[in-house]
This record gives C-alpha cells, sequence and structure tokens, in this order.
C-alpha cells in the first residue's frame, strides 16, 4: 500500500514541497502519496487528527502551526524541544516531531561554501523560522550569533531559549559588523526589508534570505554593498531531505532537484 505524507499549513497552495518530495521519491524508488493540506487558522489539531485516522504517515509543517505542531507531538526530538518548533511530524503509535529548518539551512551553506566556525551572525527575525535554526547555528561553532527583531521582546524570549544568544532590536545594531547576515523574517514577501543601519552589511559578507523565488529588498541592498547573496530555496531542498530521510531511511541527492527547481 503506498504511504501518504502531506504538507500542512495556511496557506499551502503555493508550496513547493509535494513536487520535491514526489522527486526524492522517483529518484529513490519510494513508494509515496504526498498532498497538500490547508487547515483552518483554528483548526490545526483537527485536521491531523483526520490524516491521521486516514492512515497517514507524516507531515511537513509550515506557516503559521509550526508551535502548533510542537505541542500536538508526544515524542518531540531534542533540537524540536530545545527549539519549541516541529515541522516535521510521524505517525506511529504515537506522534513524533522533529525540526529539519536548522540542518537544512546549515547544509546549504555549507554546500555554498560558507565557513560557519568562528563568524559572527547576524539572525533577524524571532518567529518559527529564527526558532528552527538558532540552535543549528550555534552546534555549528559561530563565535557569535546576534538575533534582532522588530518586536524586540520575541527576540528577548527566543534569547532565553538558547544560552550564548543575544537579542537586540535593529537600531542597536548600528556601527556593528558580521560575517553571515541572515535574513529569517518574511518581510521579503511583502517587497520589504527590515531596517538594518547602514554599515552592517559589510563587503565580506554573506547575505541569505529564507525567502525563495524572489529577489528580495534585502538581497537587492547586500548585493549593492558588495556581499555574496543567496536566496533560501537551497534551504527549502536541504530541509525537505532531511525529512524525507525520517520518514523513509533514505537520503536523497538534492543537486538535481535543487537544479531543476532553479531552471524553473
Ligand atoms: P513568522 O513566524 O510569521 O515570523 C515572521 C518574522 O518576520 C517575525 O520575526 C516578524 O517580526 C518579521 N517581519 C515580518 N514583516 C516584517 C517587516 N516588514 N520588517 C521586519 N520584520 C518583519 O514566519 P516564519 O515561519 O518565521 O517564516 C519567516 C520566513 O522564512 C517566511 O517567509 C518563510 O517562507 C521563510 N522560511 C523559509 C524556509 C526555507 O526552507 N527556505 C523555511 C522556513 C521559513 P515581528 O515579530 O516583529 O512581527
Amino acid at each position: 500500500m503506498t504511504d501518504r505524507y502531506a504538507v500542512i499549513g495556511h496557506p499551502v497552495a503555493h508550496s513547493k514541497s509535494p513536487w520535491i518530495h514526489a522527486e526524492f521519491a522517483r529518484t529513490c524508488g519510494q513508494d509515496i502519496e504526498y498532498t497538500r493540506i490547508e487547515a483552518r487558522l483554528d483548526g490545526f489539531e483537527r485536521a491531523v487528527d483526520a490524516f491521521r485516522a486516514g492512515g497517514g504517515k507524516g507531515l511537513n509543517v509550515t506557516l503559521p502551526f509550526k508551535e502548533a505542531a510542537f505541542r500536538y507531538c508526544s515524542r518531540p526530538s531534542e533540537r524540536a524541544r530545545r527549539a519549541g518548533v516541529v515541522n516535521t511530524l510521524s505517525f506511529g503509535a504515537q506522534s513524533s516531531g522533529d525540526t529539519t529548518d536548522g540542518i537544512g539551512l546549515v547544509t546549504d551553506l555549507g554546500k555554498q561554501g560558507v565557513r560557519l566556525k568562528g563568524v559572527r551572525v547576524l539572525l533577524m527575525g524571532a518567529g518559527g523560522a529564527a526558532q528552527g535554526v538558532a540552535g543549528a547555528l550555534l552546534d555549528a561553532g559561530v563565535a557569535a550569533l546576534v538575533i534582532a527583531n522588530r518586536t524586540v521582546g520575541r527576540a528577548r524570549a527566543l534569547a532565553e531559549r538558547f544560552p550564548g544568544l543575544r537579542a537586540c532590536g535593529y537600531g542597536d545594531l548600528e556601527g556593528k559588523t558580521f560575517d553571515l547576515i541572515i535574513n529569517a523574517t518574511s518581510a521579503g514577501l511583502e517587497d520589504k526589508a527590515p531596517a538594518l543601519p547602514s554599515g552592517v552589511m559589510g563587503k565580506a559578507a554573506f547575505a541569505y534570505d529564507m525567502v525563495y523565488g524572489r529577489d528580495t529588498p534585502f538581497l537587492a541592498s547586500a548585493r549593492a554593498a558588495g556581499a555574496r547573496t543567496s536566496d533560501g530555496l537551497g534551504m527549502l531542498v536541504e530541509q525537505a531531505a532531511e525529512s524525507f530521510f525520517i520518514w523513509r531511511g533514505v537520503k536523497p541527492d538534492t543537486g538535481p532537484v535543487l537544479a531543476r527547481l532553479r531552471a524553473a
């Protein structure tokens, strides 16, 4: 019998995950079906329960349900517990939860030749995406990790979860420079950028926007400052590969899938 998986979110119609997982399944010879579930904002648990009752094996969880997924699962992994978010649910007698955004980001950065050990990193945003990657960046041995957010209290709350992380507002960054600047805000989706003081982005910096499929104002200003840049398409594919591995025990080759997405 074909095992069933899906991505659940609101909205979810734009999600590339069904295509990515279909490619992984095809190239790894795995018999799976992967669909989309648009849950009502107040209907996450009900939608997950219904999917499980129908024999569903696992879910990817996207905006705005990653914290709800953490609360839902009975067996969160260590890294999910640390982050307080889950993007991968697996169902058996119990529900296990993991977060693969962090490993997805770190793998993509590594493939682009970006060193993490000993570098100074600015992480912008304090939502589900920032929550999911902060632990992986600290584990990769960065020299400093500063988290800046429009709503400073949210950044401070995140810093309390992760010893070693420092929180502030964008205005507090005046006069500071970083080797790697990661935009984990959704500002780019509205063609906006966080109000970063000029000078924070040096010529030697690498600027990474988790938003993908569009040239965001953040990436444009980074290029203008002479920085190297990347969107988040590679992270999307790498985090999906980690989810696929959790479910199927097989690691897909991500290179050709990313190349085909870029070409499209
Ligand atoms: P979220 O929980 O809704 O958080 C949104 C964040 O963006 C908050 O920190 C918010 O600040 C900030 N923000 C929104 N508009 C802003 C603006 N105009 N100026 C400054 N800050 C602004 O969303 P999320 O789950 O963290 O996701 C964030 C982005 O990452 C989304 O675009 C998502 O698609 C992307 N993402 C990509 C991948 C990937 O694989 N590439 C994985 C995960 C997420 P406040 O707290 O002040 O509201």
